[in-house]
C-alpha cells in the first residue's frame, strides 16, 4: 500500500449510509423535523438510501436530512475522502489537489472544502472512518494472502 492509499474509501454508497446512520443516529432513527422515533421503512427499489417515513408528522425523510450532505449527487465516498483528506495532510490541501486525488472538478472539490469544513463533529467521524477502513484493510489483505 502505498501512502497515497490512505485515504481511498471502497466503501458501496450503501454502506456510507449505513455508518452515517449509525453515526447520527445509533440504533434510534429520529424525524429530523420533529424529533419522532416513529416510523417506516420506506420500500423503493433499487435506492441505496434509505427513505423513513414519519408517521408522526407525515414527512420522508433519510439520514442526510440537515447534514452537509444532504442533496448531494456526489457518491458519499468522495465526501469522506475529503474528510479524511483534508484533516490528514498537515498542510492544507488546494481544490486543485484534490480535485486530482478524488476525480472531480476543481469547482467540486472547492465546494467540498467549504463545506467540509463546516461538519462540526468532523474528529468523531473521522474516528469512525479511520476504525473501519482500518478492519477493512486488514480483511482485504488477509483475502490477498489467502489468495496468493
Ligand atoms: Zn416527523
Amino acid at each position: 500500500m502505498t501512502n497515497d492509499d490512505k485515504f481511498k474509501i471502497n466503501f458501496t454508497n450503501k454502506e456510507c449510509i449505513d455508518i452515517l446512520e449509525a453515526f447520527y443516529w445509533g440504533t434510534k432513527k429520529i424525524c429530523p423535523y420533529c424529533n419522532s422515533e416513529n416510523h417506516s421503512l420506506r420500500i423503493i427499489k433499487n435506492r441505496e438510501i434509505n427513505i423513513y417515513h414519519c408517521n408522526n408528522c407525515n414527512t420522508d425523510y433519510t439520514v442526510l436530512v440537515n447534514t452537509i450532505f444532504q442533496n448531494t449527487k456526489l457518491p458519499l465516498t468522495k465526501w469522506f475522502e475529503t474528510i479524511l483528506l483534508t484533516t490528514q495532510s498537515t498542510k492544507k490541501i488546494s481544490a486543485r489537489l484534490l480535485a486530482h486525488k478524488i476525480c472531480v472538478t476543481k469547482d467540486t472539490a472547492l465546494r467540498l472544502i467549504k463545506n467540509v469544513e463546516n461538519f462540526d463533529a468532523k474528529e468523531e467521524f473521522i474516528q469512525i472512518l479511520e476504525e473501519r477502513t482500518k478492519k477493512e484493510r486488514i480483511i482485504n489483505d488477509q483475502k490477498t494472502r489467502k489468495t496468493n
